[in-house]
């Protein structure tokens, strides 16, 4: 082999030199200095403290006094202000308001600007999900860490879109399989599901070695959902019914047909009824038998208390759509929300209200018992759904969670380190520590003083790239342009 002249060895060393740092590019690090420390391992706050970031990592945390800022970091000032770690909602859909421009315009804008760095998107076309994914992973945007279901797998006729229906334990299996080959993270069950379908849904997917998470089917108890090996158990469905004494009763009630022509008033006093028995037979040895199951068996809780509380037990009182985050929302996705939640409370009276709020009630203290006794528990919304804002609501979730009981720790908690657990990611992700990816949100306010300060966002660190409050306000003021003209 000829030998090259050593003159050209030094151009191919320069070009070689000039390639590797353009595919890794050395970003200056970036110093939080004199900032309190919320790392969300539970461990107490530490005020005074520098974190140090290299490209897209934590490289140290240590007291401002003994840590030394790298020559050329840019320093960002964290006096009186609080750092915890990026939040994730565990209940999303992202594509869920007319893709491509919805989740791009609209729902991923909002998320980063409320701090969200991670979601676990609950059901969608997984042709649009990975397009997204890699939209944001090639950095193309800026968008959170995604984890996704694809389509549900529903019984017939399916609750929602997209679905894969299935009407047998053989076709239940195939629909498994199919989404595995796609590449989903979880397997999400619906409402429909015949107890054959469910059951095959719960050994397949434990053939194959993927999880399955969504709704208790109205076909199955909770307990026999946390029995198969649901891995999560989305807004609280089928808890409060296998927490009653009069269980069975109850159960054959709601699935018992209606008469034919029944007027809506009387479904509606039924209805009132049937949920004020179950209320009433609330049973807290029933319910510690249910949580010890849930224990053991590794069944997590993801309330969704948003979409609980202002569309599926909406009241006057609960509605948001004269909230002024409204003009964040396109007019295209306005009408349906209009929709969905004005249906709600013009068919209902206050008597209807009255059980809803009690039902909201008994379910917030009820996930503050699921917390007491071990029961594991994330934030999520159901984005974007009615009334469901893309990125604030993860915010509301967490001020129910506190109302529900947990400690502002327990709360910021559901929404960091529980989601990294859950998705198996705690090693990179979900507290602050060195090694892992920096999603930091600053705060102006102590989070552990009230929960609502996670509000109070001064800057937002996406895999150590910084969004400022100037940079925020002007991702917000984009979206509400875009929803003016949409
Ligand atoms: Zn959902």
């Amino acid at each position: 082999m000829k030998r090259l002249p050593a003159a050209m060895h030094v151009i191919l060393l320069a070009a070689c030199g000039l390639i590797c740092s353009c595919s890794t590019p050395q970003k200056p690090a970036l110093a939080i200095v004199h900032v309190t420390v919320i790392d969300a391992t539970g461990a107490a706050a530490r005020p005074d403290m520098t974190v140090l970031v290299n490209d897209q990592h934590i490289a140290a945390i240590g007291p401002f006094a003994t840590t030394a800022i790298p020559r050329g970091a840019h320093v960002v000032d964290g006096a009186g202000k609080f750092l915890i770690p990026g939040l994730a909602d565990m209940h999303v859909h992202l594509t869920g308001a007319g893709e491509p421009k919805g989740s791009r315009e609209f729902i991923l804008p909002l998320l980063i600007a409320n701090g969200i760095t991670t979601v676990r998107d609950m059901g969608g076309k997984v042709e649009f999900l990975s397009q997204l994914r890699r939209e944001i992973e090639n950095g193309d945007r800026p968008g959170p860490q995604i984890f996704f279901t694809g389509p549900y797998i529903d019984g017939d006729p399916p609750g929602y879109q997209p679905t894969i229906v299935v009407r047998s334990a053989a076709e239940a299996r195939d629909a498994v399989d199919l989404l595995v080959k796609e590449k989903v993270d979880f397997i999400k069950v619906q409402s429909r599901l015949t107890r054959d379908a469910y059951f095959a849904v719960a050994d397949e997917t434990k053939q194959r070695h993927i999880r399955f998470v969504g709704h208790v089917p109205d076909q199955i108890s909770a307990l026999e959902a946390s029995q198969a090996g649901q891995a999560s158990i989305e807004h609280l469905t089928g808890i409060l019914l296998a927490c009653s004494a009069g269980e069975d009763e109850l159960w054959k009630r709601r699935l018992a047909p209606a008469p034919p022509n029944q007027p809506a008033s009387e479904f509606r006093a039924l209805d009132r009824a049937w949920r004020q028995e179950l209320l009433d037979s609330y049973s807290p040895a029933k319910a510690e038998a249910l949580f010890r199951a849930f224990v053991a068996n590794g069944t997590w809780q993801v309330p969704t208390f948003p979409i609980l509380v202002h569309l599926g037990f909406v009241t006057p009182k609960t509605s948001l759509l004269e909230d002024s985050r409204m003009r964040y929302v396109p007019q295209n996705v306005k009408k349906i929300w209009n929709q969905g939640v004005s249906g709600q409370l013009q068919n209902y009276s206050d008597e209807d209200f009255a059980i809803r709020e009690k039902i909201v009630q008994r379910s917030l203290e009820v996930v503050g018992e699921m917390q007491a006794a071990g029961v594991r528990i994330m934030a999520g919304t159901d984005l974007a759904a009615p009334n469901v804002f893309p990125g604030s609501s993860l915010h509301e979730d967490l001020a129910y969670l506190v109302q529900a009981g947990l400690t502002p720790m327990q709360a910021l908690q559901a929404a960091t380190k529980n989601p990294s657990e859950f998705l198996g990611e705690l090693q990179t992700q979900g507290t602050i520590e060195p090694g892992k990816f920096a999603d930091l949100v600053l705060l102006d306010a102590n989070p552990l003083d009230d929960i609502r300060n996670t509000q109070k966002i001064r800057a937002v660190f996406l895999r150590g790239k910084l969004f400022d409050r100037n940079t925020l306000d002007e991702m917000l003021a984009k979206v509400e342009r875009f929803a003016a003209a949409n």
